[in-house]
């Protein structure tokens, strides 16, 4: 450190540039919230310390009244937000503002349209943090001193959000940081006390921190002396989740969600309860309208903070909330676990996972309760699907324990609802007579599963299929196996028996019976022709509109599945499939009858890449295809 030069000027990120510029343009009927973001920080801040000092008591310099301080000052126009928590070291001032470090960073930007209205929602599921400074103010000052550093390792940031700022090493005798503000022209309401006041009551009531002012000096009564103004504390300063639900406000609980969940919207629904059982713990949690930015990367954050007799304690892991509900925010407090609690022995106490437990039976009563009250795809629970369905299928491969409550809250297309809103149960309540499987079908795409050859005597007999098209599923179904002892079974796998259900099932069988035997010589020529390309040929009553269609054995993969792996850089061995050919069919009605060896070759050729094409891949040799397809054609 001793070698870094004392002031530099730094460029921004680009993307703190967009974001800066596209905040201002969106939030600027929005300006207050700047309270809220920055009183948010300070007491993130404030929590930090609290938990680092549980272990080195001397980081608190002998002062452990944490607090947040504001202060305005008409004459210079400025606001004044001081803390006395962690603070940042000159490395951590330039990571954390000047940069914006949040995975999705780049996703985000790539999402931008251009469109205000539009992007102003985006920058909401965003959040804009310590950057909302600069809705109200034209110069940004923080000066900040790292707690357990010496005071001449202070740091000296200054940007008036033009694309740079100045960082620069200073002497700060306090730890933590403060905030100046410059105000601009049009933000001079926010000078008032009065207005600063009835922001952090609406914003920060919450905070389990005192934020303190100077109020105004008592005038002198008769005969008395003026009393000097005191510092007073504006917020009500007690953890919300301590507090009894009947006191507490929807507005009130949102904004803690805001607060502790990094999030500009109001949540989808939230669950507050006291447990007292052998362990007793409180928990406050929140379900998100919109899934974070890294919901899908390995280093995903947990939302779930702990907390032990108030104090803050850690960061959400997978502690607390199993992985596949990562998306859950909110926290969870006990009285259960010693205050210095390790990472090691937070991982082996029986209490943490006594409470782990509770809390995922919880939260998965909380999407049950939100799934009753669902009536379509524009309810709460649709929107929850949308947003985190794919984590509830991670669950249903993680949480053996839970799976059977798991599979109830998934929602399929189907061929009867392309809307993702069919629920297992809804299924089989529509599943027709002599019906006992639960058929699906995975492709890379819903198009492609939709138009799949496989779903034509379904379509025909009237049975239902579920439409699966997310990478997730090849792994959803090797796991869920089973609902309401019902088997799932895939409909390119395996042979498929359907001839005892529906109408006219004698009748049907006779008939194909006899197109099977006059299909024999197709078979034999296709096996000839096609040779290793495939395991085995055989006539199929599965198809009434394609000729011929590819299935995998039982228990291999499925050719989907193959090609997932194959994107995913996996040596996978290919596996062979089975052609099934539709005896019905003119064209295997023709090649049963054809002589030529060169035709039938051809002809075989064309009857199996079509049936690749029809799983929305690609042939081997797809100039070789349309040439056989064209030379056909011309005869
Ligand atoms: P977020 O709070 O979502 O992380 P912000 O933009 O509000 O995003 O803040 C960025 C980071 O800057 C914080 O994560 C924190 O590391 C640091 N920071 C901001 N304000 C403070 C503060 N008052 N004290 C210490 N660190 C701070
Ligand atoms: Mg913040």
């Amino acid at each position: 450190m001793s070698n870094t030069p004392v002031k530099e000027t730094h460029a921004f990120q680009t993307e703190v540039k967009q974001l800066l510029d596209l905040m201002i343009h969106s939030l600027y009927s929005n300006k207050e919230i700047f309270l809220r973001e920055l009183i948010s920080n300070a007491s993130d801040a404030a929590d930090k310390l609290r938990f680092e000092a549980t272990t080195d008591d001397a980081l608190y310099e002998n002062d452990s009244d944490l607090h947040v301080y504001i202060e305005a000052n008409k004459d210079e126009r400025t606001i004044t937000i001081r803390d006395n928590g962690i603070g940042m070291n000159r490395d951590e001032v330039i990571a954390n503002i000047g940069t914006i470090a949040r995975s999705g960073t780049k996703e985000f930007f790539g999402q931008l349209s251009g469109d205000q209205e539009k992007d102003a929602h985006l920058i909401g599921q965003f959040g804009v943090g310590f950057y909302s400074a600069f809705l109200v103010a034209d110069k940004v000052t923080v000066t900040t001193r790292r707690a357990g550093l010496e005071k001449e390792h202070g740091v000296r940031w200054e940007s008036t959000g033009d694309g740079q700022y100045d960082i620069e090493t200073i002497t700060k005798d306090a730890r933590g940081t403060e905030i100046v503000l410059h105000l601009r022209e049009e933000a001079d309401e926010f000078l008032e006390s009065f207005r600063l006041t009835s922001i952090i009551h609406k914003y920060a009531d919450h905070i389990p921190f005192p934020i303190r002012m100077m109020g105004t000096p008592t005038p002198a009564a008769e005969g008395e002396e003026e009393k000097p103004a005191e510092i007073e504390t504006i917020n009500q300063a007690s953890a919300l989740w301590t507090r009894p639900k009947s006191e507490l406000s929807d507005e009130e609980y949102n904004n803690f969600y805001k607060h502790i969940g990094h999030d500009f919207e109001d949540p989808l629904t939230r669950l507050h309860q006291k447990l007292e059982g052998k362990y007793e713990y409180t928990l406050l949690l929140y379900m998100p309208k919109r899934a974070p930015f890294d919901l899908w990367q390995a280093e995903a954050k947990h939302g779930v903070k702990l907390y032990v007799r108030r104090v803050f304690i850690s960061e959400a892991t997978e502690d607390l909330l199993p992985r596949y509900l990562r998306f859950v925010r909110g926290v969870m407090d006990t009285n259960d676990l010693p205050l210095n609690v390790s990472r090691e022995i937070l991982q082996q106490s029986p209490a943490m996972n006594a409470m782990k437990k509770g809390a995922t039976k919880r939260v998965l009563g909380m999407l049950e309760d939100m799934a009753k009250n669902a009536s379509n795809e524009n309810s709460d629970y649709a929107t929850a699907w949308k947003e985190f369905g794919n984590c509830l299928k991670e669950g249903i491969i993680e949480d053996t324990d839970n799976r059977d409550r798991i599979a109830k809250l998934l929602r399929f297309s189907t061929t009867k609802d392309d809307e993702q809103t069919v629920s297992l149960t809804d299924y089989v309540e529509r599943m027709v007579e002599n019906q006992d499987t639960i058929y699906y079908i995975t492709a890379e795409t819903l198009a492609a599963a939709k138009h799949s050859p496989h779903l034509e005597v379904f379509r025909k007999k009237g049975i239902e299929v579920l439409l699966l098209s997310d990478r997730i599923d090849e792994w959803l179904t090797s796991h869920l196996t089973e609902f309401d002892s019902k088997k799932l079974q895939s409909i390119a796998k395996g042979e498929l028996d359907l001839s005892n259900i529906g109408d006219n099932a004698e009748e049907d069988k006779k008939e194909h019976e006899e197109a099977i035997k006059s299909a024999e010589p197709a078979v034999k020529k296709l096996k000839e022709s096609l040779g290793d390309k495939v395991k085995d040929v055989r006539t199929t009553d599965r198809l009434t509109d394609s000729p011929a269609c590819l299935v995998s054995d039982q228990f291999d993969m499925t050719g989907n599945m193959e090609r997932i792996l194959k994107q995913a850089g996996q040596d996978v061995p290919s596996v062979q499939p089975i052609l099934e050919i539709n005896p019905e069919h003119d064209l295997v009605k023709r090649l049963a009858k054809m002589r030529s060896k060169d035709k039938i070759a051809d002809f075989s050729d064309i009857l199996f890449d079509q049936a690749i094409l029809a799983e929305g891949a690609l042939p081997e040799d797809p100039a070789g295809f349309v040439r056989k397809v064209n030379s056909l054609l011309t005869q």
